[in-house]
């Protein structure tokens, strides 16, 4: 079984995919906050979100000693805890508890094809109060640009996915695929209070991607068989550049 994030790995260097790395790593920051929001809808989900400001501090501190076990001053640790708070408050402006209520964290079906089982990760999904009732699909991803939009083709296929899964709701129940991003803390501008996520969404099912999921799962298929060779890479920031014979 592949997952998402080793597919799409392959399919961006095999190279990296044979040494364990992933394209899809966020930062140790990153993931403070988007553990700490699926901890809040865990804690929704389980009927244990009692005072949403002291259980989300309560989250952040403990995903900081977690995630960030090398901070060592006050300063440091007060600067990431209202870092995150600020950052987590804008997440719940676009998506208010009281309209997006959560389904599920951490889900993972399974498509399978003639030629793969791929896991996908759906790191939140949340049903909006409307009418008629419609499900959104949140990723956390390391960055995102309207790129993403066009040319990641598995929007596509999670979004059949989902319509399937959820037709139990309605026949053709709409979902909206989300991807968001923030950027990493840098320690270095600690007065910065405006942040923002960088979000694109969709929730249209296009044929081309479609195509392009076939065409890469060909690809995939044939980098597994074949020796990975390229002169040189450029990729300067690559996390297993020390160990690739190509770096
Ligand atoms: S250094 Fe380049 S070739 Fe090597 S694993 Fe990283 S991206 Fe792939």
């Amino acid at each position: 079984m592949l997952t998402e994030a080793q597919f799409k790995t392959s399919l961006y260097c095999p190279e990296l995919y044979r040494l364990d790395g992933n394209i899809l790593e966020v930062s140790a920051s990153q993931n403070i906050i988007y553990e700490s929001i699926k901890e809040v809808y865990l804690l929704f989900l389980k009927n244990n979100l009692f005072d949403f400001n002291k259980d989300l501090i309560k989250i952040i501190k403990t995903n900081i000693a977690n995630y960030h076990p090398s901070l060592s001053t006050i300063d440091d640790i007060q600067y990431l805890v209202s870092w995150a708070i600020n950052i987590i408050n804008c997440y719940f402006k676009i998506f208010p508890i009281t309209i997006y209520t959560p389904l599920a964290t951490n889900f993972s079906p399974t498509v399978s094809t003639e030629f793969i089982s791929l896991k996908l990760e759906l790191d939140l999904i949340l049903v909006e109060d409307a009418n008629p009732s419609k499900i959104h699909t949140v990723n956390f991803y390391p960055m995102v640009t309207k790129h993403i939009k066009e040319n990641d083709f598995l929007i596509s296929i999670k979004i059949q996915c989902l319509k399937e899964i959820y037709s139990h709701i309605s026949s053709n129940i709409p979902v909206k695929i989300h991807y968001l991003s923030v950027p990493s803390a840098t320690f270095r501008n600690k007065s910065q209070k405006n942040y923002s996520f960088s979000h694109v969404s969709s929730g249209k099912v296009k044929k081309q991607h479609k195509v392009n999921f076939l065409n890469a799962q060909k690809k995939y298929l044939e980098s597994c068989d074949s020796l990975h060779t390229i002169p040189y890479c450029p990729n300067t920031n690559c996390t297993k550049r020390k160990e690739c014979t190509y770096g």
